[in-house]
């Protein structure tokens, strides 16, 4: 494609693209941002600049772009089975490989797999299943699922609902009120004055006990969870959370779902979240990283006791009426699995581990001293900078300041992308599993420099 031809297509974006998650009217003054390209940590625009991309697309491009050979697997499955569904019993041989794959370095417990074609409709899946489960047991009315304030489950109706992001319900009548909401368990931002971490998770569990107790056990299907919250603001409960609320909702027979859409595929340092944060899921929610976002594709995860509940079910009604056209498609297994596979060869998950630390490293060193940075966060690759107008009062600033939204925008000017998190102030990182350390650096001196660019003049004034 010429030149000409893209500066075309540019121009005609607008006219004919409704964009997801986006401001209309930016888009009408600025047009969008064209990515034309992309390999390793690079993506390219339409002008021919170049970015380091550390939020690895939307937190999905573990293996970095432009793989070869993950682009040859697509290929080879395309060339031998395009397409054929899984409704009906019908199989292929990936979907299978690809089970057993992830089984194999799935959290212990979880037995069967549900193939579909992203995050929202994982945790979709798992909304019904945990219904369904109950309801065959003679419990229809445990209906109700809690979630967390700053959640993020997706943008389905029922899962925009899950969703603790009030941006994700104005306008729209959510969220549904099969949705109970607590406490987000961020102690930097919501501890009581005097409390410690100890006391603020014993109140988080107690808000919980008395939910459960005020609404009725017997109306209550699951809680869902994100290991550590990503898009709300890279949050990780207190110290001994998921252990004492997992005792809680296992004595109210209430299922503990993980949402590891972005925790999943090495993101922390370990395969997934759940085990490294004490969390021991009933079911998990996966997307994202299971392709590298070669192909749109979830895995939603259930123990065998929950589809000993299912097959029971299915033995007394016919057919478990629940699956996408996608479900366990024959490129998208092809490719997860070559993903899978390409992330244990080159011990990526190891590697975020330690580059993890790095980063952590090198984010304390530079911005700990920075009067405008609060908090840093997160664990392996996945890491949160916290923007405080008032460090000493750990008070947040104001939403109509913008502030992550210009640090982004400057520190994309230095040719680096993050992720700014406007809820909570904070900007956001998660690159691509193969970042370098000389490339952390990078991105480490971009967030410094735009940090004091657009946040100390203000200081000034
Ligand atoms: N859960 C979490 C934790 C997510 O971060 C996301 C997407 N950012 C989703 C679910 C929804 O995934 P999708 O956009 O693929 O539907």
């Amino acid at each position: 494609m010429d030149d000409s031809d893209l500066k075309k297509l540019i121009a005609e974006d607008a006219d004919v693209i409704l964009h997801p998650a986006s401001s209309i009217s930016a888009l009408l003054s600025n047009g969008p941002q064209m990515i034309c390209a992309a390999d390793g940590c690079m993506i390219e625009d339409a002008q021919g600049r170049r970015y380091l991309d550390a939020v690895g697309g939307l937190w999905c491009v573990n293996a970095g772009y432009g793989r070869a050979e993950l682009a040859q697997a697509m290929k080879e499955a395309a060339e031998k089975l395009s397409y054929y569904h899984t409704f009906s019993n019908a199989s292929n041989p990936w979907q299978v490989q690809l089970a057993e794959k992830l089984l194999s370095i799935a959290p212990a417990g979880l037995g069967k797999v549900f193939f579909g074609s992203g995050g929202s409709d994982a945790n979709d899946t798992l909304i019904k299943i945990a219904w369904h489960y109950h309801a065959l047991r003679g419990q229809h009315k445990k209906i109700k699922v809690i979630a967390r304030q700053q959640a993020y489950h997706g943008t389905s109706v029922s899962t925009a609902s899950l969703t603790g992001l009030g941006g994700f319900h104005k306008e729209f009548p959510l969220p549904l009120d099969f949705v109970l909401r607590v406490e987000c368990p961020h102690f930097y931002t919501r501890a009581l004055p005097g409390e410690d971490e100890a006391q603020f998770c014993e109140r988080l569990i107690d808000e919980i006990r008395q939910l459960i107790n005020t609404t009725g056990a017997e109306n209550i299907a699951a809680f869902f969870a994100e290991p550590i919250h990503a898009a709300g603001g890279i949050i990780e409960p207190p110290a001994g959370y998921y252990q004492k609320l997992k005792a809680l909702l296992a004595e109210h027979d209430i299922l503990l779902v993980a949402d590891e859409v972005v925790c999943g595929y090495g993101r922390l340092g370990s395969w997934f979240g759940s085990p490294l944060l004490g969390l021991e899921p009933d079911m998990m929610a996966t997307a994202k990283g299971l392709t590298s976002g070669y192909f749109p594709m979830s895995a939603a995860f259930i123990t065998n006791e929950v589809w000993q509940v299912l097959k029971q079910g299915s033995d007394k009604l016919g057919a478990f009426s629940h699956g996408y056209t996608y479900s366990g498609h024959p490129v998208g297994a092809a490719v997860a699995l070559a993903n899978i596979e390409l992330l244990e060869r080159e011990g990526l998950v190891d590697k975020a581990r330690e580059n993890g630390a790095y980063l952590h490293q090198r984010l304390h060193d530079v911005l700990d001293s920075n009067p405008y940075v609060g908090e840093i966060r997160g664990r392996g690759l996945l890491a949160g900078v916290q923007l405080v107008a008032d460090k000493a009062q750990r008070r947040l600033p104001d939403a109509g300041d913008k502030w992550p939204l210009k640090v982004s925008n400057a520190v994309r000017e230095l040719g680096v992308i993050v992720r700014p998190l406007p809820s909570v102030a904070t900007l956001a990182i998660s690159p691509p599993l193969t970042i370098s350390c000389e490339q952390i650096d990078t991105l480490v001196m971009a967030l410094q420099t735009a940090i004091n660019q657009q946040l100390a003049p203000l200081s000034e004034v």
